[in-house]
């Protein structure tokens, strides 16, 4: 936690890390249990700013550094990786392409309410059962002028917050004939007739971040509600993707963080062999391999922040954080484990719950497969 950050930088983190530490920690094994959505700590959310920091305020919203933001996630993740992701979904992929790209209107109709803490939360529709990776190639559901409206018809898979949501923003075909215009995002309020959300798929970890499927069976919206140009969805998604980047990363090093603090303190307290394991040259070594790690995935987050804050590019900064980042937190939380031995594997205490919820960070808003394509990529393009 001592990258040269600003008073103004640090004030924000302490005030997120109080929070975190007052309204998730203490919750965060109940829900993982229950799967129950920590809605009394997110409604608490709204006025801290947290629930639209990518939202202009005159949307409401709180409008920060992409830094800030990284900041903000990080400490939420430390606090309880469920809470986190669909804090991070809600402001990274469901307020940030309407706030972005979406119309005046369209954004005073939706944006306040979500940013405020008094509505429900927003989601971002991509995959679908066909496959996430290749969203060019998998993408099915459509959307039909008809009138004045928009007409859709799809499903979508492994969708975070629709449960909890006030509308979900999707990506569909609109344009059968063309291959790179084909692709437009539309908002879709939850309560649209034809739109049925399934009931919360059962996972390995982030019970109390809710994932849905999702049926649209001619689900019909006004063409107002189109976001952007038609025929810029991908780009959008795409551009959307590389902050949403950013902020799995953050979530990541959280989550290590705090899996972290658990084994150096065990490692303290245990009495093995008649010293402490902290006392062991093996027990060391994975403590500062953690710290080390930690601290680099946490300047590579903040570096792919920098640059975006400085309006650079940083596509390929963002994919190297994301990767780096959630591979060294499941080294971190696996680590946690082995140093915990057989109390790590029980739900005693919560290393297990941070491995389970960090082993998502490879896969969400891209796996760790595709950020090395990414990468690679513009690697060899010289970008
Ligand atoms: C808890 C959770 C929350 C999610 N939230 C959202 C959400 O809010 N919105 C949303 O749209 N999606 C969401 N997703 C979906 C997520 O983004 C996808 O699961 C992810 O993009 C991978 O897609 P897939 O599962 O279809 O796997 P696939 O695309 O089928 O990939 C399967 C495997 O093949 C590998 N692979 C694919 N292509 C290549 C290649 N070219 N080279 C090498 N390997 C390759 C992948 O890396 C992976 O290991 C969520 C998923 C989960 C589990």
């Amino acid at each position: 936690m001592d990258f040269d950050l600003s008073k103004e930088q640090k004030l924000w983190q302490a005030t997120v890390h109080a929070f975190a530490e007052k309204e998730l920690r203490p919750r965060a094994h109940e829900i993982d249990l229950t799967g129950k959505f920590n809605w009394e700590a997110t409604k608490k959310m709204g006025p801290l700013g947290l629930l639209g920091m990518m939202v202009p305020e005159e949307f409401g919203g709180s409008e920060m550094d992409t830094l800030d933001v990284a900041i903000a996630i990080e400490e939420l993740g430390w606090g309880c990786g469920s809470t986190a992701l669909a804090i991070s979904a809600h402001n990274g992929l469901g307020c940030a392409p309407l706030a972005n790209f979406g119309s005046e209107e369209l954004k005073r109709q939706f944006l306040p309410k979500v940013v405020s803490g008094e509505g429900k939360l927003a989601a971002l529709a991509l995959t679908e059962p066909g496959g996430g990776s290749d969203l060019k190639g998998s993408i099915q559901t459509k959307a039909e002028k008809k009138g004045t409206d928009w007409v859709i018809n799809g499903s979508k898979m492994w969708i975070t917050n629709p449960g909890v949501g006030e509308f979900v923003i999707t990506l569909v075909r609109t344009d059968p004939d063309s291959d790179t215009n084909a692709y437009s995002l539309i908002l879709v309020p939850i309560d649209a007739k034809g739109l049925h959300v399934g009931p919360a798929e059962k996972k390995m970890g982030l019970n109390g971040s809710m994932t849905h499927a999702l049926s649209y069976d001619n689900v019909t919206v006004p063409e107002g509600y189109l976001i952007g140009e038609e025929g810029h969805g991908l780009k959008y998604t795409l551009q959307t993707l590389d902050s949403g980047r950013v902020s799995i990363g953050a979530l990541s090093i959280g989550l290590a963080r705090a899996a972290h603090e658990v084994s150096m303190q065990y490692a303290k307290d245990r009495k093995m062999f008649g010293k402490t394991l902290a006392d062991k040259q093996a027990i060391q070594w994975m403590i500062a391999d953690a710290a080390t790690e930690i601290k680099a995935a946490r300047l590579m987050v903040y570096h792919a922040a920098n640059l975006k804050d400085k309006g650079k590019p940083f596509t390929k900064e963002a994919a190297m954080a994301k990767l780096f980042a959630s591979e060294m937190s499941e080294r971190v939380c696996r680590n946690a484990i082995q140093i915990l031995g057989g109390y790590g594997y029980s739900r005693e205490y919560p290393v297990e719950r941070f491995y389970r919820d960090t082993r998502l960070m490879t896969i969400g808003e891209g796996t760790s497969e595709i950020q090395r394509l990414v990468i690679s990529r513009l690697e060899m393009a010289g970008k």
